[in-house]
């Protein structure tokens, strides 16, 4: 459509960020835009209608469009946090990073069996999108789905997921 392929034309390349020949996915200028923000939104929930309960975001940009989503779904959202920050983490997952690894926690206030649609900004390698999975059927919840809004080719994180919903990806 015109929104989305607008949307896409707000995301921006920053060369050499963080660190040199890495070309950062800056989706900044995406979220600052009502129509944008509100289209992409809608596009990456709406493929799971119906088949979810909850929505799940990874700290810390995965809460921002995970928590759109929810609200544009009528639903309510559930926090994947680095280690230390949930007041009572029910499981937690160690990943690995380009250097050294991470961990995710998670509270477990869902019933057994609740259907999470997981969203992120940005899948890469995959690894913190695997992370959230894990820990999601860890807590013996269901992944409804996963849903990025920006797929980085070449990366390896589609082998590494599967099945997943991208809104956009680089070309
Ligand atoms: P992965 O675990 O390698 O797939 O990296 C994905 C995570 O890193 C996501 O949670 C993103 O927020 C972040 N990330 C990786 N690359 C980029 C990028 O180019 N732009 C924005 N975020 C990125």
């Amino acid at each position: 459509s015109p929104e989305l392929a607008r949307a896409e034309s707000l995301i921006r390349g920053i060369p050499d960020y963080p660190s040199p020949g890495i070309l950062f996915r800056d989706i900044t200028p995406l979220l600052a835009d009502a129509e944008a923000l509100r289209t992409t939104t809608a596009a990456l929930v709406e493929p799971f209608d119906g088949a979810f309960d909850v929505v799940a975001g990874v700290e810390a940009r995965g809460f921002i469009l995970a928590g759109a989503a929810a609200l544009a779904a009528g639903c309510g959202f559930v926090p994947i946090r680095k280690a230390g920050k949930l007041p009572r983490p029910a499981a937690s997952i160690d990943y690995a990073l380009e250097y050294g690894t991470a961990t995710v926690e998670m509270h477990d206030d869902l019933p057994t069996g609740t259907r999470v649609l997981l969203i992120d900004d940005v899948l890469a390698t995959g690894g913190t999108l695997a992370a959230g999975r894990s820990i999601i059927e860890r807590l013996g919840y269901t992944v409804a789905g996963i849903s990025v809004l920006f797929e980085i080719d070449g990366l390896g994180g589609r082998d590494v997921i599967g099945d997943l919903h991208t809104v956009f990806h680089s070309s």
